[in-house]
């Protein structure tokens, strides 16, 4: 679907999956106004296929693109987008547990143009698919996070709460230092005092205090600077149903340290579309290093991760209509 000032939205095809081609001064390609959006399609106990809160999607796909000053994509034109797609790539929606169809939804400024006065009066709308195995494929393993102080992702102000390219590209010098220091994945701290824990670098983060049924889980509330992830919400209203308690809260890597010494955290995990819920077994950094309780995967953790799998694959029930039928 393209959008072209004075015009709108229009010339919405469907058409086998090809290579595009582009004007070396496409405008995208120069100043990064890109969005996307991450989403997955899961079959059914029936043989339906249903997508995952596409609406919640959608919606975040119109806060990036007011931030990028790009145009905001109607709801009803992005879930159309996706029944259209997924109907026609019905056969190749895997039937096996946690795999799927990924979605990528995506738009960026193809105008032809080297100004940067304005922002590009003409874009391209795309979604594209891929089955997605399981992300563990050999049963949960947790993760080691790497503690990035040297690096920022977001600052106040800036793109972070985005899903725009370029947060990305900021990230990958970050990745591959934790990479370096020997950890899977980066855990994203505050631009002011490089403390306050924000996110992973496609997750975002979640500390259990106490354990059973009195657990209380935490989450680092939306300061602008992490991405609101849609798992994340969701599991806020699980964990409730649940009979959690649960908190978005301010934690500094200090509080982290702490709380696992003293044992009052008893868990951490990530949680994103990817890999649904992640434990994460051990923290780095250039300062500190530590195991997070007993490095394995915790009983709430592993809890959540069977109700929230449980309600996407259509062997829970679905008390909050998240799952979206395709037609
Ligand atoms: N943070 C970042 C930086 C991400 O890229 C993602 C993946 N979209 C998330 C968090 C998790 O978001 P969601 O639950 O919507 O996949």
């Amino acid at each position: 679907i393209r959008w072209t000032e004075g015009r709108g939205w229009h010339d919405a095809r469907l058409t086998p999956y090809a290579p595009i081609s582009m004007d070396p001064a496409t405008m995208a390609l120069h100043y990064g106004q890109e969005i996307f959006e991450g989403l997955k399609a899961y079959r059914q106990p029936d043989g339906s296929v249903a997508v995952f809160r596409p609406d919640a999607n959608a919606r975040r796909f119109q806060d990036s693109a007011r931030r990028l000053a790009m145009p905001e994509l109607p709801v009803e034109t992005f879930v159309e987008a996706i029944d259209l797609l997924v109907a026609q790539d019905r056969a190749w929606v895997p039937g096996e547990g946690e795999q799927s169809l990924y979605l990528r939804p995506f738009m960026f400024a193809t105008e032809v143009g080297l100004g940067i006065n304005r922002p590009a009066n003409e874009y391209l709308f795309m979604l594209i698919a891929s089955p997605a195995g399981a992300y563990f494929a050999k049963g949960i393993k947790p993760v080691s996070v790497w503690l990035s102080r040297e690096y920022v992702r977001a600052a106040p102000g800036g793109t972070g709460a985005a899903k725009c390219a370029g947060n990305y590209a900021a990230s990958f010098l970050a990745q591959a230092e934790a990479t370096r220091n020997g950890c899977d994945q980066v855990v994203w701290l505050d631009a002011a005092e490089h403390r306050w824990v924000e996110e992973m670098g496609g997750m975002n983060l979640y500390f259990v205090e106490g354990s059973g049924d009195s657990a209380r889980l935490v989450t680092p509330e939306l300061t602008g600077a992490l991405l609101p992830g849609i798992t994340r919400d969701s599991l806020l209203t699980i964990a409730a149903d649940l009979g959690y308690a649960t908190g978005e809260v301010r934690i500094s890597t200090e509080d982290w340290q702490r709380g696992n010494e003293d044992g009052t955290l008893t868990e951490v995990f990530a949680c994103g579309t990817a890999a649904v819920i992640t434990p994460v077994g051990s923290v780095k950094s250039t300062d500190a290093a530590w195991t997070v309780g007993d490095g394995q995967t915790g009983e709430v953790t592993a809890r959540l991760r069977r109700e929230l799998l449980g309600i996407q694959t259509g062997q829970a029930p679905d008390p909050h209509g998240w799952m979206h039928r395709i037609p």
